[in-house]
């Protein structure tokens, strides 16, 4: 198993070491930025993962709310998205995912989706695959055409059931009434303190349990379902991208290296190195919607 004591790998948890061997190429080389290299691997590619990460999103205005200077009224995502701060206050933390559902709805994908979406259906046509392992919750990989996409965090568009566990897709606007207008951001804005029968409820007549949104909360474990598809793209990649992520957030940050460890090349597409970005082969440094469309783009031995 590549993800080995899963429960260790709870979202959030951050890590600065691990146990990941270097593939034999880190060993004798810094990641290099040489795009024609890149290009002849992607050439010969059969099975590409693509790892995305936040910084995907950010480029389509979609905000985080990860840094000191992004915070929905006085709080990150770290101190809304948990177990407790829901159980605690489900009507603030309501506030909070239905301002971010309005905000991704409002949102269209950008030139690294499109590229993305654009090179899977082509790649397709000519028995090859890519598959987009995501750690976004907005819903903009989808909406730019992508079909094979695994979103380890959840979605921002589904709910779920706390009572009876039926997970839904959602991407009603406003959610429920009593949300209509709710959850703006501004820091002297004060909680609208919505009663707990107000919020959504689950549409299964014997249940109407609380619904929350189906996205892992900071110190949840990860879908195992989702995980072990993860693990098998993993296993049979021979070519790996890493896109717009910090590669701090765990178990994410994990997949990149280990893939790197098998020898397969991974390259880093992102606005700055990360504390990853010594373990990959290569390195692509700007905004990925100006870097990811010319490394994706058809390949000059491509013949359909
Ligand atoms: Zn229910």
């Amino acid at each position: 198993m590549l993800l080995q004591n899963r429960a260790a790998f709870a979202l959030g948890l951050r890590m600065y070491s691990t146990n990941v061997t270097r593939g034999p190429l880190m060993d004798t080389a810094r990641p290099n930025s040489d795009m024609s290299e890149f290009r002849k691997a992607f050439s010969k590619a059969k099975h590409i993962a693509i790892i995305t990460g936040a910084g995907v999103s950010v480029e389509s205005g979609v905000p985080t709310f990860r840094g000191e200077n992004e915070k929905w009224r006085k709080w990150q995502s770290q101190d809304l998205a948990t177990p407790e701060a829901f159980s605690r206050n489900p009507s603030r933390v309501w506030e909070f995912y239905h301002y971010r559902r309005e905000q991704a709805l409002s949102k269209r994908p950008n030139a690294a989706h499109l590229a993305i979406a654009e090179c899977e259906a082509r790649l397709r046509k000519q028995g090859r695959s890519v598959v987009v392992i995501t750690q976004c919750i907005d819903d903009l990989h989808r909406q730019a055409g992508s079909k094979h996409v695994l979103k380890v965090h959840g979605s921002l568009m589904e709910t779920r059931c706390v009572s009876c566990g039926e997970v839904s897709v959602n991407k009603r606007s406003p959610i429920c009434a009593a949300l209509k207008d709710k959850g703006a951001p501004d820091p002297d804005v004060a909680d609208a303190q919505i009663p707990v029968d107000k919020l959504p409820r689950c549409d299964e007549s014997d249940c109407r349990g609380l619904l929350r949104p189906n996205v892992v909360f900071f110190g949840e474990t990860l879908d195992s379902h989702i995980l072990t598809k993860v693990e098998k793209e993993m296993e049979i990649c021979d070519l790996c991208l890493v896109v717009g992520t910090s590669s701090i957030v765990y178990p994410a940050a994990m997949f990149g290296p280990q893939i790197a460890s098998r020898g397969i090349p991974v390259a880093e597409f992102n606005t700055q190195t990360t504390p990853k970005t010594e373990y990959f082969t290569h390195h692509f440094q700007g905004p990925c919607g100006t870097t990811l469309p010319p490394a994706l783009a058809r390949h000059e031995s491509e013949v359909i």
